[in-house]
């Protein structure tokens, strides 16, 4: 990675956040040793930068939020990323989550509904370090039919109800990962495509995310 100032402090700052996530209850290491070795203050609004290592979602402009990085540890573990796997993931958003995905080794295909948002992250040089992320302004609910069938689906918006044109675009043996609720009554769940028609669906714990809207703005 190149392309930004990384002070001693930053990164003390990171590994420590690391260590408080894994003691949080996060296991896997890819995961937190990701989490340690992103910036995490790149991704972050310019007055906001010192915050960047507090486990915390922070307002990135658009009413739209970055994900506290222990909500980004949580869904990444569940969703078993591989090298090579080719994900999609519905909210960029300020990107940070996609990136780790890709600091991962993963393929990622991420849309963004909002054209300010995306706009922002297209002129964001840093984002070059990574030639397996690819973005899109669209809407999520549609998924992106030219690039499936995914391996792994991440949505990091809350639908009220799982999407079925989504699943429809995982691979068999594929997951997806969504926080699927109401506001204030969400619940992380995860799906298995375990054979054509056959889905297993697993629930976890309670989040707060942002709703996940039809249609572009
Ligand atoms: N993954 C982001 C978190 C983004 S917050 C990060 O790491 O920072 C959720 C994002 O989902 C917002 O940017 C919102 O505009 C976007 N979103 C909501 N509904 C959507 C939809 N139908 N399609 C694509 N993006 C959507």
């Amino acid at each position: 990675m190149h392309g930004y100032v990384d002070t001693l402090r930053q990164s003390r700052l990171r590994q420590r956040l690391a260590d408080s996530i894994a003691k949080k209850g996060i296991s896997d290491t890819r995961v937190l040793q990701a989490i340690g070795q992103l910036p995490r203050h790149v991704f972050m609004p310019a007055d906001m930068e010192n915050m960047a290592y507090v486990d915390r979602a922070f307002p990135i402009g658009e009413g739209q939020t970055i994900s506290q990085p222990y909500t980004v540890a949580y869904q990444t573990q569940l969703l078993q990323v591989q090298p090579g796997d080719k994900i999609m993931e519905v909210g960029t958003g300020s990107a940070y989550q996609a990136a780790i995905l890709a600091v991962m080794g993963a393929e990622v295909y991420t849309i963004e509904r909002q054209k300010k948002l995306y706009d922002r992250i297209r002129n964001f040089n840093f984002l070059t370090n990574f030639p397996n992320l690819h973005f899109c302004y669209g809407d999520g609910f549609r998924g992106w039919p030219a690039e499936a069938p995914f391996d792994r689906i991440l949505i990091t918006a809350a639908p009220e109800e799982l999407p079925v044109q989504l699943i429809e675009q995982l691979c068999i043996g594929g997951l997806l990962v969504a926080p699927v609720g109401k506001q204030g009554s969400q619940r992380m769940i995860r799906v298995t495509r375990e054979a054509g028609r056959h889905f297993r669906e697993e629930v976890f714990d309670h989040f707060s995310f942002v709703p996940m809207l039809e249609g572009r703005v």
